[in-house]
């Protein structure tokens, strides 16, 4: 068949065109930090981990086991029918590296975008007011709630309207969402957003109509950008203060992608509701979020579940990944990788010919940004960035991949976002990184 020979074109012609990928190729297999496609080419280093979920890379053989054995256990435990021993396990597991001990009642789903309608129900439910402050620059997924939240770019959600009501929208502290410069201090930039903030509950939706705030407390889609501490702990007081629930988004940047388990922990603030996805359970669908009992507790029995919600193969498989975490001491290697990562992009962007084109080198553990900036403006350039400008960062990682490496951009501006497989080897790290150095001397030069 076409599939055999290739796959491309039947691809082309039967997979929906809403899609959007990298390549057209077809993988055919995934094993630790390596993906193989179809194209002859063979292997491929990947940067992207499956867009941040194989955090333990492809096909960890302990989570891959720990799956097959409930495969033929039991696959499907209906959450609504009784409870589960993987579902329950999980929770075993989560409980001691959750952020904090009052996050102790869990809720699971299949996906981010899921879990995020998950949390809308809930603050809403909880406190009986409409509401949801979201970032502008966030990204929360694609179905209608978790739509209506997503401020990354309006490819989402054009021609689609109405969204869901209720939503509003204040900058995340991002230099870009700001309109401010790129070297505006963490202070500063913190300063500005919280007041933002407190003008969108002075003017658009008074504390008494808002249930909660949602952020990701490192953006993912947006660009790639940590929240400053301090942004946070003043996130927590104005919702303390007005008695709204904060919602903390880490389908991206928990489990161990920044070196803690979860990346709110660097600011102390604890969050009253915990998104949890992708990084979860290695590549098996699985999301949820976490709160206080006291807050689950306002929600009617049957007012919650879904057919697959906390499937049992996901659970464990999950059970195992927290396990390898713990064994393999993935979050230490996140912190020796992270330190090269930064050490040899500062040298990269010391190079004189490359210097003028790297804005900023941000980020934490293995999530990390490298901003680029365009020298000129061009206006038939088929990488062209929305404002018009060249977009060097998609010439990059279109550059890499002839070269062997996948590594993502992320959403409207020029940003390379570096989201490897957490427990990669220091000689991976390297080639990567070696890979990346020489695109960009060739794509900038
Ligand atoms: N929130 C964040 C922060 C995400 O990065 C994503 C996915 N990129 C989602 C939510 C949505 O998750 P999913 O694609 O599994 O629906």
């Amino acid at each position: 068949s076409t599939i055999a020979t290739g796959g491309s074109d039947f691809g082309r012609k039967h997979v929906a065109r809403g899609i959007g990928r990298l390549t057209d190729h077809v993988i055919q297999s995934g094993k630790g930090s390596y993906i193989t496609l179809n194209d002859g080419r063979g292997e491929y280093l990947d940067f992207t981990s499956g867009i941040g979920v194989t955090g333990l890379g492809h096909c960890h053989p302990k989570v891959s086991q720990a799956a097959a054995d409930q495969c033929f256990t039991l696959v499907h435990g209906q959450v609504s029918i009784a409870f589960h021993k993987p579902y329950l396990n999980l929770i075993e597991r989560l409980l001691p590296v959750m952020p904090h001990p009052s996050l102790d009642s869990f809720f699971f789903w299949n996906s981010g975008s899921e879990a995020i309608e998950a949390a809308i129900k809930l603050v809403r439910t909880k406190t009986g007011r409409p509401n949801i402050i979201t970032m502008q620059g966030g990204y929360h997924g694609r179905t209608f709630g978790a739509m209506a939240l997503t401020r990354s770019k309006t490819v989402y959600s054009q021609g689609v309207a109405p969204l869901m009501p209720g939503v509003f929208t204040t900058p995340f502290p991002y230099w870009h969402q700001m309109g401010v410069s790129p070297t505006t201090s963490e202070e500063e930039i913190s300063r500005q957003a919280l007041y933002q903030l407190e003008l969108v509950l002075l003017q658009q939706s008074a504390p008494a109509d808002t249930a909660a705030i949602l952020i990701e407390p490192v953006l993912g889609e947006g660009g790639y950008v940590p929240a400053p501490p301090a942004f946070l702990r003043g996130l927590r007081e104005i919702a303390d203060k007005n008695k709204l629930l904060l919602i903390f988004d880490e389908v991206q940047c928990g489990f161990g992608r920044t070196g803690k388990y979860f990346a709110s922990e660097y600011s102390g603030v604890v969050p009253d509701v915990l998104v949890i996805a992708k990084g979860l359970a290695n590549g098996f669908p699985l999301s949820g979020i976490v709160s206080r009992k006291e807050i689950t507790d306002s929600q009617s029995s049957g007012s919650m579940g879904g057919t697959y919600a906390g499937n049992a193969v996901a659970c464990a498989a999950a059970t195992a990944s927290a396990e390898v975490m713990q064994e393999e001491k993935v979050l230490h290697n996140v912190s020796v990788r992270s330190a090269e990562l930064f050490a040899a992009l500062d040298e990269l962007r010391k190079e004189p010919e490359v210097s003028p084109h790297i804005l900023d080198v941000r980020g934490v553990g293995l999530m990390v940004g490298v901003e680029f900036s365009s020298p000129s403006q061009s206006t038939n350039d088929p990488f062209a960035a929305p404002n018009g400008l060249p977009n060097l960062a998609a010439r990059i990682s279109k550059r890499c991949q002839e070269k062997g490496l996948f590594i993502l951009t992320t959403s409207l501006y020029q940003v390379i976002r570096f989201v490897p497989p957490l427990n990669i080897t220091q000689a991976d790290m390297a080639k990567g990184l070696s890979i990346f150095r020489e695109a960009v001397r060739e794509v900038v030069r």
